[in-house]
């Protein structure tokens, strides 16, 4: 009887373990379900509470940023890479978040668009703060002031900024499409008075052909663009003051607070004017 016992405990047991062996089997056998809609989706590296924590370190999100990368100094192109006051302080920020950053170089223009599309995480690249651009997308605190200024030739008549404003003067305004000089220059002195080219250096160099009388471009890009092309100059007079910051898509308050909270902090202890001061002297 005991040996009977014995024998069908030991059945059960081995039972139950073929029982267990199955559900875990099912478990890792069962194939992801692969649908159209979820292979298209970019898998989420959520970041693992200490519970689920393993000794395998988790990839590293990416963090997309927009730019345009004819900006020196806070965007440019240095041995293929981007580099500048931006990239240097958007590396800091993804850092900070524990993310991996990772820059897409596109026109000026079309950075807001990229943004709310949800192509790039953020948009980043000397951007003023606007009221206009406020109503399309959401702004970090600033991270640097930027001041719009004129660029002329050595020897122009405009020798201040009030010249363009002067009775009977009629300009030609050269300026990068979509930004706050455009803006400006249009509204001050009309379309048909403003030319608009892709970035700064191509704006200089109708400046140079004589196609257009002036650049209005912000300050660090026109001190750059002055020193890489001779015969040109920028006017004392500034045309415009205004805050840089960081843009989101409208509503997602949740990156906005981490980049707030990370641009204070980097603030606070001083790496972001290190940054600064290493492109600008
Ligand atoms: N600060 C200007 C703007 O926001 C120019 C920016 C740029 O050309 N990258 O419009």
């Amino acid at each position: 009887m005991k040996k009977l016992i014995a024998m069908l405990l030991a059945l059960m047991l081995v039972m139950s373990g073929i029982a267990v062996f199955t559900a875990c089997d099912n478990n890792t056998d069962e194939p992801a379900e692969t649908t159209e809609a979820n292979k298209n989706e970019t898998p989420t590296t959520e970041a693992p509470t200490t519970e689920e924590q393993t000794t395998e370190a988790p990839a590293p999100q990416v963090l997309k940023m927009a730019t345009n990368a004819y900006f020196q100094p806070y965007e440019f192109y240095q041995d293929g890479k981007i580099v500048g006051i931006d990239a240097e302080i958007a590396a800091a920020i993804a850092a900070k978040l524990g993310m991996t950053l990772e820059i897409v170089d596109m026109e000026f223009d079309s950075i807001i668009t990229a943004v709310n599309e949800g192509s790039v995480d953020f948009g980043m690249a000397g951007m003023t703060v606007t009221p206009d651009r406020q109503k399309e997308v959401d702004f970090s605190v600033s991270y640097a002031n930027g001041v719009q200024t004129i660029i002329v030739k050595n020897d122009s008549p405009i020798t201040c900024v009030d010249d363009l404003f002067a009775e009977g003067a009629a300009y030609k305004v050269g300026v990068q499409l979509g930004t706050t000089g455009d803006i400006y220059a249009t509204g001050d002195f009309g379309s048909e008075n403003v030319t608009t080219y892709s970035n700064g250096n191509e704006a200089v160099l109708a400046l140079l052909g004589g196609s257009v009388d002036c650049v209005i471009i912000d300050n660090e890009p026109a001190k750059a663009l002055v020193a890489a092309n001779e015969g040109l100059k920028t006017l004392e007079t500034a045309y415009a003051n205004e805050d840089y910051a960081i843009c989101v898509k409208k509503g997602n308050a949740e990156l906005l607070a981490k980049i707030d909270q990370a641009i204070k902090e980097l603030t606070a202890d001083g790496t972001i004017d290190a940054i600064v001061d290493k492109y600008i002297k």
